[in-house]
């Protein structure tokens, strides 16, 4: 995703906060994601969603697992079937292409 500068046009990536070009404030973007939700390649443990998640929302993936793990034993299989859910409703990664990343939806 690509933030646009409104004082000169620079194009940034949306976690830009300031213009790399002169400096202007960017707007901000509370309600985009950092990431777009999708389960990555790299680093998965299971299905990815954890990582999905935590990349998304900028949390740290540590915390996600933890949680999930903690979720999975108090709850009696429930939270696996909603990981389940989840590990089907979020679309894989595309496969990036050599120069195509981070890619853009
Ligand atoms: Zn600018």
């Amino acid at each position: 995703m690509m933030v646009y500068c409104q004082r000169c046009g620079s194009g940034m990536p949306g976690v830009a906060h300031f213009c790399s070009n002169c400096g202007a404030a960017m707007p901000p973007t509370p309600f985009y994601p950092v990431h777009p939700l999708v389960r990555p390649h790299v680093g998965r443990v299971i299905g990815g969603v954890c990582m999905a998640l935590a990349r998304a929302h900028g949390w740290d993936v540590v915390v996600i697992r933890i949680i999930a793990v903690l979720g999975l034993i108090f709850s009696s299989g429930l939270f696996g079937i909603a990981y389940l859910i989840a590990w089907v409703a979020i679309p894989e990664e595309p496969l990036p292409l050599p120069g195509a990343y981070p890619p853009s939806v």
